[in-house]
């Protein structure tokens, strides 16, 4: 039987990236959208038609009745999820004097609480199979800060510390738990920072390169993976040597 993979924030960016790539290797994928639902389908009618085996799911992850809703259809359509991966995210920059407290919110609305909601719905049918894997979307700046991205990095380091956390609650019950940490990545999550800002970043990065979609989509794959039944608990930073 084919393993199944629910990604959050599959409409787009890093999250869609994972969704091709698992469902190339054989996982039956259901992609989670909010707002960009024509992308979400586009991307599932591109799978099918190789023959790969994909849904949508609308949930805005900060809803947690949608994100219940969420659950219980892809458990309707594919009968157990194997993997969760909690990549919804968002990111809003500028000066922490500036911010509102509806900014600081909304960031933790998704970030967290959105894994919050998610974890919290597929657990009982993880815990009653005593198998899973929950990967979770962290930052390199939950690791080391960002100046003018501090609810951001703060919501990042949220999602380590609940990793660290759900890793040593949910081992016994035979569920991993690990966090991909990733680097800058070219998505339309960075399409805000200018040419020059993202050629310092190249440059202060060993690898000389800005990270792509895929880089991340295949560390999450390994997490997934067999070859990863031993780790737990652990924050994985594909970042091309920028943070060592
Ligand atoms: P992106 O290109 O901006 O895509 C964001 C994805 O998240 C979209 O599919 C979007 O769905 C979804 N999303 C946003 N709010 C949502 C909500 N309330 N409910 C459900 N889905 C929601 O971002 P990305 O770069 O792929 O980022 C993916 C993850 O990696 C995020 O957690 C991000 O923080 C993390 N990350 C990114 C970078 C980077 O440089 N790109 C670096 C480190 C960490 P819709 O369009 O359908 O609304």
């Amino acid at each position: 039987m084919k393993k199944t993979v629910l990604i959050t924030g599959a409409s787009r960016g890093i999250g869609r990236a994972t969704a091709r790539l698992f469902a190339h290797e054989g996982y039956q994928v259901a992609i989670n959208y909010h707002k960009s639902k024509q992308a979400a389908q586009e991307l599932e009618a591109e799978l099918t038609s190789e023959g790969c085996t994909a849904m949508t799911v609308h949930a805005d992850v900060s809803n947690r009745d949608q994100v219940f809703e969420m659950v219980d259809k892809v458990l309707f359509s594919y009968e157990q999820i194997d993997i969760l991966i909690c990549n919804a995210g968002i990111a809003n920059y500028g000066l922490i004097t500036d911010f509102t407290e509806a900014d600081w919110r909304s960031i933790f609305a998704v970030n967290v609480d959105g894994i919050f909601h998610a974890v919290q719905a597929v657990l009982p049918h993880m815990i009653h199979r005593k198998a899973g894997k929950i990967i979770t979307a962290s930052s390199i700046w939950g690791l080391s800060g960002a100046s003018c991205e501090s609810a951001y990095s703060a919501s990042k380091a949220a999602v380590i510390g609940l990793t660290q956390s759900l890793a040593k609650e949910l081992g016994p019950s035979g569920i991993c738990v690990n966090c991909v940490a990733p680097g800058a990545t070219r998505t339309d999550m960075i399409s805000g920072f200018s040419p020059e800002a993202l050629e310092a970043f190249r440059m202060e990065t060993p690898l000389e390169r800005i990270g792509t979609p895929e880089d991340i989509a295949k560390t999450y794959l390994f997490l997934a993976s067999s070859a990863a039944d031993f780790i737990t608990g652990q924050v994985i930073s594909p970042n091309g040597g920028y943070i060592i």
